[in-house]
């Protein structure tokens, strides 16, 4: 459906053919599977592929192909994540896998679990990566200050997606957020791949997938034009040029008012609800003034705030907001019409945010040390942290 977008893809990474690892399991389309199986009878296919998304089994423990037929897809068919290390946190409501990459790249992806309430019921988000490394720069992002390393493939996504899956058990994971390592947008095609065939494929309702994008407009405008109902969430983190210029170098490039005029034309267009988010940083974007410019920013589309207090990173010498702070400026926002969540920081024990855990791991202090310094045990004795080496 889409043609390739040098705007949104060569000029922030590699263009998407260069050095892919071959073909994995999770990358094939169903028609690619099928022509695999060109010899069996045909309902083989739907069994494979009912196996493989609905119910996340590996070739192997699908029961009803042939022994002789899952072994052969268990060869020639190799999958790409393989887990690298396991962080557990928030009595198990947190998971969050590194996976080792046929090339030794590494991704992370955190699954989370959420009770339900009187308001909402309970549902499981699964955190995924689009790329390797991340290409954007944002000077607070973890990710951003280790560099691009490559775009994922199809496979690689999805099958973040499904080792989750497995991991949550009866737990059916409900919503998936391409809140990771990388920037969606820049690695389009597989991130639009991969989100219809998550939806398609493995059920998951097209509302509750969210794609969050830096500001890259020629994204946003595929978005808008898609059929699709995703969710689009914008890393804002600040509402005017020269404080954004400063913080997401992509503004250079996109400033706000472009970016604001892409987002009313979503809006416009779709109707859908659009999230900003803020990661509250002291001192340089939690002031009232800030939340009174992303008041004004937030009105012509209604648009929803998601604060998160800044995680601390190695190389962004500002701290977090303080909880104070935060909820002041959240009244502020309220104040003035606007819808505002403050997300939890969910497994920030186990740097289950932001490519902290890769970049710990390939700086080699992987044993629970926080970019902060404090040991995990020694932040927060009350949560239980469970690790496991493959
Ligand atoms: N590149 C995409 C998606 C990945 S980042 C994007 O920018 O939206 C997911 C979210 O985490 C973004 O809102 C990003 O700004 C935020 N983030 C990055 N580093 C962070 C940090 N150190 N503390 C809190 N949020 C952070």
């Amino acid at each position: 459906m889409f043609t390739s977008d040098a705007e949104a893809t060569d000029e922030w990474g590699p263009p998407m053919n260069a050095a892919q690892p071959p073909p994995l399991l999770y990358d094939l389309e169903r028609e690619e599977l099928a022509e695999f199986l060109s010899d069996e009878p045909k309902y083989r296919v739907d069994q494979l592929w009912e196996g493989l998304y609905r119910d996340a089994l590996l070739p192997a423990e699908i029961s009803n192909l042939p022994k002789r037929l899952r072994e052969e897809l268990t060869d020639a068919l190799p999958t790409g994540c393989e887990l690298a290390r396991e962080s557990v946190a928030d009595d198990g409501d947190t998971v969050k896998f590194l996976w080792s990459l046929a090339d030794q790249a590494t991704v992370e992806t955190v699954l989370m679990h959420y009770p339900g309430s009187s308001a909402s019921a309970a549902r499981s988000t699964v955190c995924v990566s689009s790329q390797a490394g991340c290409a954007m720069a944002c000077s607070f992002c973890a990710t951003g200050q280790a560099g691009f390393e490559r775009h994922l493939s199809v496979g690689e996504i999805v099958e973040q997606v499904l080792r989750a899956q497995r991991r949550s058990g009866d737990r059916r994971v409900s919503n998936v957020v391409f809140m990771g390592m990388g920037e969606p947008m820049a690695n389009f095609d597989a991130t639009w791949m991969a989100t219809k065939r998550l939806h398609e494929a493995v059920g998951i309702g097209a509302r509750h997938i969210t794609i969050s994008t830096v500001g890259l407009i020629p994204g946003i405008r595929k978005l808008t034009e898609a059929e699709l109902p995703v969710s689009l969430a914008v890393s804002l983190h600040a509402a005017d040029d020269d404080l954004r210029n400063e913080l997401v170098p992509l503004n250079r490039k996109y400033p706000l008012d472009q970016l604001m005029d892409a987002c009313g034309e979503y809006f416009g267009r779709t109707g859908r609800r659009l999230t900003f988010e803020w990661a509250l940083i002291s001192g340089v974007n939690d002031r009232y003034e800030d939340a009174d410019r992303l008041a004004d920013r937030c009105r012509p589309t209604s648009a929803h705030v998601n604060l998160i207090p800044l995680n601390p990173t190695p190389s962004y010498g500002v701290p977090g907001s303080s909880r104070n702070r935060v909820h002041a400026f959240a009244n502020r926002l309220r104040h003035r019409g606007v819808n505002v969540t403050i997300r939890d920081t969910r497994g920030s024990d186990i740097d289950a945010a932001c490519g902290q855990l890769s970049t710990a791991h390939s700086l080699g202090r992987a044993g629970g040390k926080s970019p902060s310094g404090d040991t995990t045990s020694d932040r927060t004795r009350s949560v239980q942290i469970t690790e496991r080496r493959q």
